[in-house]
């Protein structure tokens, strides 16, 4: 891990780029949300780092992958809180870009039940573009693993795919579903969705088991397929079979960020050589000691709070 805080990993050889969103999560407690053109009172605002891009570097960074982000962020003050975070964690931000557009954020309320409303505004994430993927060359070229998610433009995504360095691994999680370009498809190895993704992504002819669904997705071309299955665990799905991975039992607090932490940490040990079975077995641990924290970077264990959950 990084540890002078300059934002940059240095020498050390990177083990992960994630490409992808960061967001500050903009967040009010109410009595209820409001009905249309009605004001209501809330709590003090928290605003917390959040995105996927952000979740899934902060997630490997603690873990102790060296790590490092391509993303887009505003010349704002929510931009300059989500870099120190990541700084925080050990992550090279050299590949963060700033300016162009606000920092993202996501404006979320909660009422006393825990269900929420959630406005997200893109700002300088939708503004990663195909060609900041090709100026940050030097990056991928160092990549043996890159993950990306869809909070940005799916054109950006499609440009990863096509600058991965030869052999280097590419990990999506497709969050939020979308349609896939074949292109795009055929890079994954693999492509983790949760049960929501998997059902979106099939369509009507889903099926009803997870087994199913990792049939119907590995035949859309993906390499592989990891499906996560909330206090389940997670399945794994490549040309050598099917493996269903459990999870340790915890008593989960707030699974916010749980696929983040799992996606990221599963794409590091697969960097390090492990199997695919292998590395959901080390990831399933790290999304089961997220849930046992409120929030979602600062849920997220280190290798040795990582010891203490069971395998
Ligand atoms: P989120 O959108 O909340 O970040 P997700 O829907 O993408 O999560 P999940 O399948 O809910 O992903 O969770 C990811 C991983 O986190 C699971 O594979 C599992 O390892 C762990 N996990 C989630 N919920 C629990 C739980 N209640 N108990 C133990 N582990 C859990």
């Amino acid at each position: 891990m990084n540890d002078d805080n300059t934002g940059s990993t240095g020498d050390a050889e990177l083990e992960l780029l994630v490409v992808g969103s960061a967001n500050a999560d903009l967040v009010v407690g109410v009595e209820r949300r409001p009905a249309p053109g009605e004001t209501v009172l809330g709590s003090d605002l928290a605003v917390h780092p959040g995105g996927k891009g952000g979740n899934q570097a902060v997630a490997a960074a603690r873990l102790g992958a060296r790590t490092a982000l391509l993303a887009r962020v505003g010349d704002d003050a929510h931009g300059t809180l989500l870099l120190d975070a990541q700084r925080a964690a050990g992550v090279d931000t050299s590949g963060v870009l700033v300016g162009g557009a606000p920092t993202g954020v996501a404006l979320i309320t909660v009422d006393p039940s825990g269900d929420n409303s959630i406005v997200v505004s893109p700002g300088a994430n939708a503004r990663l573009t195909p060609a900041d993927i090709r100026a940050a060359g030097g990056l991928l070229a160092a990549a043996p693993v890159v993950s990306s998610q869809l909070e940005i433009p799916l054109a950006t995504v499609a440009e990863v795919v096509r600058t991965l360095r030869p052999g280097a691994r590419f990990v999506l999680n497709p969050s939020p579903p979308v349609p896939l370009p074949a292109e795009v498809l055929a890079a994954c190895d693999p492509l983790v969705v949760n049960e929501h993704e998997a059902r979106v992504i099939l369509g009507e002819d889903a099926g009803d088991s997870p087994e199913e669904w990792a049939r119907g997705l590995l035949a859309l071309g993906p390499r592989s397929v990891v499906i996560t299955l909330g206090s389940a665990g997670a399945l794994t799905a490549d040309g050598s079979g099917v493996v269903r991975v459990p999870s340790p039992k915890v008593d989960a607090v707030d699974t916010t960020g749980a696929g983040d932490a799992f996606t990221a940490a599963l794409g590091w040990r697969l960097g390090l050589g492990e199997d695919l079975a292998t590395a959901a077995g080390y990831a399933v641990r790290v999304g089961a000691a997220a849930v046992t924290r409120k929030g979602a970077q600062d849920s997220y264990p280190t290798a040795a709070e990582l010891a203490e959950v069971a395998g």
